[in-house]
């Protein structure tokens, strides 16, 4: 029997190289797609209907939590600015496990760490704390390592690669370069779009 495992995907670019590893390993992979942090809705519909393509051409299943949630990303940041990653963070990879134990998963794991502009080490530390206290158990693996794939078929596929992380404060500092500069950063390679 394959094991089941529950991927976090931020987007269809990143699902990319993750999905490769996990079938190669024999894993039966959902995607789950949970992102209240992208900013505008616009960009949060462009980003999920890439990815809804390229599960449909990759015989992928897809869980969307599809209700925009900037509202909740926004309550939860808020005075707390300096942290909002970590908070982001934790935001999508809490609700991947709670979603992952409700509905039978036997692991769970994230595209967030395919990036190389994110804090790997904390996506890789919160995921672990979260798995010890939800019993589903973390896939690990340093996804980076297929970074170029992964961009190179994004582009062979036209999929739509997005130039900034996704809150409201990662679009603005894609145009902002004193904001960017000015702001003090808990990890300064939370500072760039996945992608851009
Ligand atoms: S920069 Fe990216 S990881 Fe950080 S809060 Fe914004 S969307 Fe989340």
């Amino acid at each position: 029997m394959r094991k089941k495992i529950l991927l976090h995907t931020c987007c269809a670019p990143c699902a990319i190289h993750p999905l490769a590893v996990l079938r190669d390993l024999g894993f039966h992979v959902t995607a789950y797609f949970y992102n209240p942090n992208i900013h505008p809705y616009l960009e949060f519909k462009k980003r999920l209907d890439a990815l809804i393509f390229y599960c449909d051409a990759n015989d992928l299943p897809l869980i969307i939590d599809g209700h925009y949630q900037m509202a909740d990303f926004l309550r939860a940041v808020v005075f707390k600015e300096q942290i909002r990653c970590t908070i982001c963070q934790y935001l999508r990879i809490n609700k991947t496990q709670e979603y992952a134990k409700s509905n039978g998963f036997d692991l769970f794991t994230t595209s967030l760490l395919y990036s190389r502009y994110q804090n790997h080490n904390e996506i890789r530390n919160q995921c672990e704390v979260l798995s010890k206290q939800s019993e589903v158990a973390f896939y690990y693996k340093d996804f980076r390592e297929g970074w170029q794939d992964g961009i190179d078929a994004s582009l062979a596929l036209g999929l739509y690669r997005q130039p900034y992380c996704g809150c409201i404060f990662s679009e603005q500092e894609r145009y902002d370069k004193t904001f960017k500069s000015k702001r003090d950063k808990p990890h300064v390679e939370n500072d760039r779009s996945s992608n851009e």
